[in-house]
């Protein structure tokens, strides 16, 4: 780690081991580089959380009420402390999560954006007046807070997925109970001291870190909880939705992804491997718009994989801390165990290695970047999310094959494809049953487009003008008895 540069951040990391708790239990925190022990956490459970619920009640009715323009104010000002402490912000992501320096000052810059953008959407939550359908009457549809929301992030974006979620929240006049991953909590707890240092009341915005399952519970069981807001696998969204059905909670949910990418014969192959580059090994392939299955049209098959090869053989791997690292390791022994084992069976299935295809030297969780050809709809990669820096090549001959194959999942988040012929991009764009499309571009998350997807993937979408209405509840009103002269 840059003990040079360590300042805030160092101090967040020592306040959360130091926090008194009273004999509360603790666990740990790791550098997925080597292993090493960076902090103990305070462990939260089913009663931390009823607590948290419980003052969450109180703060709810002043929030609801305060003025939209004093809410975007400060989450105007919690996004400036977010740019001002950066680079400390960035710091955190790196240590605890191992993504490159570059890509987690990308990620603290990503987070922020949905700040600021929902501080700006706070005022314009607005409703409408409808022509009434009977004489002397008005309808009028106001919008209004859900409540208490209960927000539940992962590890691979441990800012940006608590922004998100906790950005639109606040704006529609919600208050939030945090879960965070207890793979990056440090990043959480950083995140809410510059809320609470921009003057975001302590009942408004409350995180509980800890025993997942005890957490989800009380967070399920509380009426008070009005949404839950998710962002994690398809499994846990699965369970949540059951759990959701006791006292009928609004949910979002973002869930796992098996994201085709189709290079047509017409594509423009330099940019189609620079896009496939960006969106299949970004943050190590452990993102949930990550590419999962690349098809390729015959006739540029040999020439897109040898320049895809040449591109993955450049990556650089290791802490990313260091310069030129542009693939850290993966998160946790988990997700080592998920990607040796797609890629193992793979190859007993026929797939040839042109890149990579095994674990690295550099430690336990780092992956070399592969690239597999010969990639076919039986293998377990073909199905399952890999989260990893993975390629798997398929071959297609006509765009109906390869549309039936993209949709052929119960997955539907993200799509690319790479065309250069009008009709048949809006022919495909039509056809592929995700929530979002990169065409001829190869990343497509920003704040201010909704994102979100279909089918196993989930519901609700986030960021955009969208992503604050899944925080409100529509509200409508007839007044009657009004002169009708
Ligand atoms: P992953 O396998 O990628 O870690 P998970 O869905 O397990 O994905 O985790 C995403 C988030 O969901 C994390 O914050 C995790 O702690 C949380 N989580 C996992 N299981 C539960 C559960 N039973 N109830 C509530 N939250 C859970």
């Amino acid at each position: 780690m840059n003990q040079a540069k360590l300042k805030r951040s160092d101090l967040w990391i020592e306040n959360i081991n130091g926090k008194p708790n009273a004999g509360q239990a603790s666990y740990p925190v790791f550098n997925p580089v080597n292993g090493q022990e960076l902090a103990r956490i305070p462990s939260d459970g089913y009663d931390q959380t009823i607590d948290a619920i419980a003052i969450a009640r109180q703060a709810f009715p002043l929030w609801k009420k305060q003025l939209a323009k004093t809410r975007s104010q400060l989450l105007k000002k919690w996004h400036d402390l977010i740019v001002t402490n950066a680079e400390d912000l960035a710091i955190i992501i790196t240590t605890e999560q191992g993504k490159p320096i570059a890509e987690s000052r990308g990620e603290v810059m990503y987070a922020a954006s949905f700040i600021e953008w929902f501080a700006e959407e706070a005022k314009r939550a607005y409703g409408d007046v409808i022509p009434s359908h009977k004489p002397g009457a008005k309808i009028i549809v106001t919008k209004e807070p859900v409540g208490i929301v209960g927000a539940i992030t992962p590890w691979n974006f441990p800012m940006a997925m608590i922004t998100r979620k906790l950005a639109p929240a606040l704006a529609a006049g919600c208050v939030v109970v945090l879960k965070p991953s207890e793979e990056t909590p440090l990043s959480a707890h950083a995140l809410i001291a510059l809320a609470r240092e921009a003057g975001i009341p302590e009942g408004v915005l409350q995180c509980v870190s800890g025993n997942p399952v005890q957490i989800g519970a009380a967070l399920m069981d509380s009426k008070n909880v009005r949404k839950i807001s998710f962002t994690g696998s398809t499994r846990t969204g699965k369970l949540l939705a059951e759990q959701a059905a006791k006292t009928i909670k609004k949910l979002s949910l973002e869930l796992g992804g098996n994201a085709p990418f189709i290079v047509f014969e017409d594509a423009d192959i330099d940019a189609a491997v620079e896009g496939a580059m960006a969106s299949k090994f970004r943050n190590s392939g452990q993102t949930c718009v990550c590419v999962n299955r690349f098809f390729i049209h015959n006739a540029i098959y040999d020439e897109f994989s040898t320049k895809l090869a040449k591109a993955v053989e450049g990556l650089k791997q290791g802490d990313g801390f260091t310069e030129g690292v542009n693939q850290g390791p993966l998160i946790n022994a988990t997700a080592m165990e998920k990607v040796s084992s797609h890629v193992e069976q793979a190859v007993s299935l026929g797939a040839k290695v042109m890149v990579g295809g095994s674990k690295s030297e550099l430690g336990a969780l780092f992956y070399k970047p592969t690239v597999l050809s010969g990639a076919t709809l039986e293998m377990a990669m073909a199905h399952e999310e890999t989260f990893g820096p993975v390629a798997g090549l398929y071959r297609f001959d006509s765009d109906d094959e390869v549309i039936r194959a993209a949709n052929d999942t119960d997955f539907g988040l993200a799509a690319y494809f790479y065309s250069s012929n009008l009709a048949r991009v809006w022919k495909v764009a039509d056809a592929l049953e995700v929530g979002m499309v990169g065409i001829n571009e190869g990343v497509i998350s920003t704040e201010i487009a909704p994102f979100g997807g279909v089918k196993e993937s989930g519901t609700g979408r986030e960021g955009s003008k969208y992503g604050l209405t899944d925080y409100m509840e529509t509200k409508y009103m007839l007044m009657g008895g009004l002169s009708v002269d």
